[in-house]
């Protein structure tokens, strides 16, 4: 496996493997690589011949007042992970390989709903995102990408996109790794003291339990999300929001019932400590 530094050098690199027919599959990461990673990894490894993780913290997708300082860095023991499922290259730019000029002028932006929900606590980092993932595609010129279900705005943001601007690549869905508690494995994990780690399973746990109760008929929207933000609450975590959403167009589902063909969603941040997690579970 190769660690490749540069735009020139990684598309030296891919295009002969391209003209080969060789498929290209691309795993973008910010680093801090986990066992969620290594699924996306692990899934592009099986179905693409080449594969490239792609290891950028994307500056531009953070709030001044965020963590992109202390957010964690190792990317030898990223690359070792990488490595061992099977990736081909680790492409890891410098911040001024990625943007020479600065702040890029050119940027894409979700202009329907990039303020809902992340979005709105967040400003600016949908289309940071979009505008790093939109440069990838183009750099790696990567048949199949690979984005978990753990960030779910985000990954039907790129589908859209791809859509939308006619991006020539297949965007393939993983689900979200859990450890066996429950917790949603996030590199912000390492954030949190034993204390309030324990505390925050008050999200999986609640979201398990709305999920449950909507198996067993619950189809009222604000049952549904309360029981989530009870269940966040009991455990001393700060909600941000929980909304109840639906799967196709990530519009909300206010008040009221559920219909036998709303297919939803509850999207949940919330704060434990100083740390935000974000996690979602599909109600069918
Ligand atoms: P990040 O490095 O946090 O930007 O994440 C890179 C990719 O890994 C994104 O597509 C995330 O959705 C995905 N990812 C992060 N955590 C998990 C997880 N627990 N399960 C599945 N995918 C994940």
């Amino acid at each position: 496996m190769q660690i490749i530094k540069t735009i020139d050098s990684l598309r030296q690199a891919l295009k002969p493997l391209a003209k080969q027919g060789k498929s290209i599959g691309l795993v973008p990461t910010m680093g801090a690589l986990h066992a969620g990673h290594g699924a996306l990894i692990k899934a592009s490894v099986n179905d693409c011949d080449v594969t490239v993780v792609s290891v950028f913290l994307n500056p531009i997708q953070f709030g001044k007042n965020e963590d992109l300082d202390k957010y964690p860095k190792r990317l030898e023991a990223d690359a070792k992970l990488a490595e061992s499922i099977g990736a081909d290259f680790v492409f890891a730019p410098s911040v001024e390989e990625m943007y020479p000029d600065g702040d890029p002028l050119t940027m894409v932006r979700d202009e329907a709903l990039e303020s809902l929900y992340c979005g709105a606590y967040r400003p600016g980092h949908f289309r940071g995102v979009l505008t790093v993932v939109s440069k990838l595609f183009l750099i790696s010129g990567a048949d199949h990408a690979y984005f978990g279900e753990k960030d779910y705005q985000q990954v039907f943001l790129i589908e859209r996109m791809v859509k939308d601007l006619c991006f020539d690549i297949q965007i393939h869905r993983v689900k979200i790794v859990r450890e066996e508690s429950g917790l949603a494995l996030s590199s912000r994990n390492e954030y949190l003291t034993d204390e309030e780690k324990a505390r925050s399973l008050g999200i999986s746990l609640g979201l398990k339990q709305a999920k449950e109760a909507y198996d067993a008929g619950e189809r009222g929207v604000m049952k549904i999300r309360d029981t989530v933000v009870k269940s966040i609450l009991a455990n001393r975590g700060q909600v941000q929001f929980v909304e109840v959403v639906s799967q196709k167009t990530l519009q909300k589902f206010n008040a009221g019932m559920l219909g036998p063909d709303d297919k939803a969603v509850i999207l949940v941040a919330a704060f434990f400590g100083k740390t935000r997690l974000i996690d979602n579970i599909e109600l069918n």
